[in-house]
């Protein structure tokens, strides 16, 4: 964009400003006080100081950067467009508030106006650079919108409405999911030799790999949805974490399938010597892990049915009574051990004598699930493989990722795509990538 000729002015440009910043900085010298023991006083000093230096630095570096570029062509009528000056803008950025002056263009034919700069300079069509776009991602994905913006008006001294924040956060997730979802598109349309070569790779080669599925509920556009969260880990030989890959979405079955797999070869599923699936009850978990991981050990989530458990005998004896307690645990330690006709026969003998249609009906479904599940509850021989069957780890997923920060008290506004593009962010958040998703996404296959 920036051509030779006018770039060696721009330094020398710059140093001539520098002279407002030079004078600042001698204030803030000035003012400083004499004792070390006013360092608190100091150190504020210094700080504010030298945002407010920072800023008139960029201000000044704004002002003299080459700004121009070839103009460009409008996007309805092909014709190229005219230059029509520099239009004045304010951005909040990371060091505070900075006047902006960009080229504009316009196309004759149509009126079209552009800014094309302005990709490079703000985030989306929000008046925020995108370094502090980023920070208001970070804080709206670990919190309340109100709150991440009260943290920016205090750390960044810029003010914001908390909708441009709740807007900010939910574009920057959106456009990371459309990327990922345009990638799921293309991998299943392929055909299965195909997919198998466009598959994404790992450089981890883990000892064990998992993956797991849930899903739970949130409120969006007026009502109660169910979200699916995905979520594949790999570990070493010593059970140390290597890699996590984390998602919360609305996807039908198939593409929850889809995502499963891309998550999982992310984080090496594929060369892992151990593989397992772990999931809560529902059939059509297992179906995915019949059809994208057929060598994985399935293995029903220890958490869920302890809490299957748990519901049951409340709803049998009584919550909290003393009866639901010997109860459950009598069957959890059948079930622990391998002992799963035990359990069954215990749940039978339970229920046999049983007249009220609710006890009847809580115990039919426990027997039902284990039945159902029975080649998935084999927890001494997984123990004896070293897998992990009561990790709680999806049960985890779902309340550290989705529930903490879309199901607590005043989080109930959100639509689908919102929800989703503010708890993509947290995933990243979660697994440690957050930054990853604000640099340029690199051209790769899948
Ligand atoms: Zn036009």
């Amino acid at each position: 964009m920036s051509t030779t000729p006018s770039a060696a002015v721009v330094k020398p440009e710059l140093r001539e400003k520098l002279a407002e910043c030079q004078r600042q900085l001698e204030e803030l010298a000035a003012q400083l006080p004499d004792a070390l023991d006013d360092w608190s006083a100091a150190e504020r000093q210094v700080r504010e100081g030298v945002l407010r230096l920072g800023r008139s630095l960029l201000q000044a570096w704004s002002d003299s950067a080459d700004r121009r570029g070839e103009a460009p062509q409008c996007a309805d009528c092909q014709e190229r467009m005219r230059h029509k000056g520099l239009v004045s803008g304010q951005w909040a950025t990371t060091l505070g508030a900075v006047q902006v002056r960009r080229a504009r263009y316009r196309c004759e034919f149509c009126g079209r106006e552009t800014y094309p700069q302005d990709a490079a300079l703000r985030f989306g069509a929000h008046a925020v650079s995108r370094p502090l776009a980023e920070v208001i991602g970070r804080l709206g994905a670990q919190g309340p919108f109100a709150q991440a913006r009260q943290n920016l008006k205090w750390d960044y001294d810029v003010p914001l409405a908390k909708q441009t924040i709740q807007h900010v956060c939910e574009e920057a997730g959106a456009k990371q999911l459309e990327r990922e979802d345009q990638q799921r598109w293309a991998l299943a349309a392929l055909s299965p030799q195909e997919q198998l070569q466009q598959l994404p790779d790992s450089e981890l080669t883990p000892k064990k790999a998992y993956v797991y599925a849930d899903d739970t509920m949130i409120h969006t556009e007026g009502d109660w949805h169910e979200i699916r969260v995905a979520r594949a880990a790999a570990v070493d030989a010593q059970d140390k974490v290597l890699a996590v890959e984390q998602r919360a979405r609305f996807l039908s079955c198939q593409e929850f399938g889809w995502q499963l797999l891309l998550l999982a070869r992310r984080v090496g599923y594929h060369r892992a010597a151990q593989r397992a699936f772990v999931a809560d009850g529902a059939h059509w978990l297992w179906e995915i892990a019949a059809f994208h991981f057929p060598d994985a050990v399935q293995i029903l989530d220890w958490y869920h049915l302890s809490e299957h458990v748990h519901q049951t005998a409340a709803a049998v004896y009584g919550e909290g009574s003393s009866a639901a307690q010997d109860f459950q645990t009598g069957l959890l330690e059948d079930l622990w051990e391998g002992r799963s006709r035990e359990a069954l026969r215990r749940l039978r003998q339970v229920r046999k004598p049983l007249r009220a249609r609710t006890k009847r009906e809580a115990l039919r479904k426990l027997i039902t699930y284990l039945e159902n599940n029975r080649s998935r509850i084999d927890y001494p021989r997984y123990r004896a493989l070293g897998l992990q069957i009561g990790s709680g780890a999806v049960e985890g997923a779902c309340k550290t990722l989705v529930g903490a920060r879309c199901k607590q008290a005043g989080m109930r506004n959100w639509t689908r795509r919102g929800a989703e593009g503010v708890l993509r962010l947290r995933a990243a958040l979660q697994t440690g990538d957050y930054h990853d998703l604000w640099t340029p996404p690199k051209e790769t296959a899948a």
